[in-house]
């Protein structure tokens, strides 16, 4: 039997299961990817919020994504939710040399609002976008790491391009969209390739804005999609018109769900049913 791609997870634990390393395993599986992954942080937290998070010794942490990497063949890195400055300059100093894809998703906050970073950490974070060979922000996320306004179209594009700018082994970068005119009807996901000359090819992923309280783990599911299916297909175009309609499609089909009290997940699952 041929092996799958190997797509390693450096992120959070989320006891309740919606975001996180679950999210992120649950994802791989549910795209026929192996996932292994390296824990940063213990987060205390339900569907209703996160209660504490405390990050994990960082040699702790560099260990695990050693010894998987000693081991299996990965090909993809995707890291989330880092927790502290120390722990940002461990994974930064281990990837050094790891040649693979590495798909960074700047987890900041948690979706209920709660941060989920040490307050003097986000300098560090620059090493982990010297080390991403791609970036999948929020808006939230973009305007924080670029210092810049992401209100509109040409905001946004220059908060992108400026990030190219400063990161040279940047790739790709997806912009979900979902903070935006979040009245409005429909929600626009944006794909930045880098060129060979440089410049920046943009395509977009429309979908309606459906009503849903579900939506913990969007951001991890949405980040780990892109990274399975960029390990499946090599294309970063495929990988995020896949990654976003994966999570429409979860969005929708786990709209009617009520489970816990707060923001529920995504039942990854069910995506199998779709045709
Ligand atoms: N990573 C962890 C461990 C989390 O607990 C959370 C949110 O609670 C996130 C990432 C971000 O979650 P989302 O995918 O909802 O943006």
């Amino acid at each position: 039997m041929a092996a799958p791609p190997v797509v390693l997870s450096i992120a959070g634990s989320d006891p309740s299961g919606g975001a996180g390393i679950q999210a992120d395993l649950k994802t791989f599986a549910t795209l026929g990817v192996y996932g292994a992954a390296a824990v940063t942080c213990l987060t205390v937290q339900n569907t209703l919020g996160v209660r504490s998070f405390t990050p994990l010794d960082p040699l702790l942490v560099t260990e695990q994504i050693r010894a998987v990497l000693d081991d299996l063949p990965v090909s993809h890195v995707k890291i989330g939710m880092v927790g502290s400055a120390a722990i940002a300059s461990a994974i930064g100093g281990i990837l050094r040399d790891f040649s693979g894809e590495v798909v960074y998703d700047p987890v900041l906050k948690a979706g209920t609002g709660q941060s989920l970073l040490a307050g003097e950490a986000r300098a560090a974070l620059a090493q982990l976008l010297d080390r991403a060979t791609v970036l999948t922000p929020n808006l939230p996320e973009l305007a924080a790491l670029s210092g810049l306004p992401c209100a509109t179209a040409t905001e946004i594009t220059a908060a992108a391009t400026a990030l190219f700018q400063r990161h040279p082994r940047l790739a790709a970068m997806a912009v979900t969209g979902g903070h935006r005119d979040e009245a409005g009807r429909e929600i626009v996901d944006l794909l930045y390739q880098r060129r060979p000359d440089g410049s920046l090819a943009t395509s977009e992923h429309r979908h309606p804005r459906l009503a849903s309280r579900n939506l913990h783990g969007t951001g991890c599911t949405f980040a780990s999609a892109l990274a399975a299916c960029h390990a499946l297909t090599g294309s970063y175009e495929k990988a995020f018109r896949e990654a976003s309609r994966l999570v429409a499609a979860l969005i929708e089909q786990s709209a009617d769900l009520s489970l816990g009290h707060g923001t529920g997940p995504l039942l990854h699952h069910l995506v199998r049913r779709t045709p």
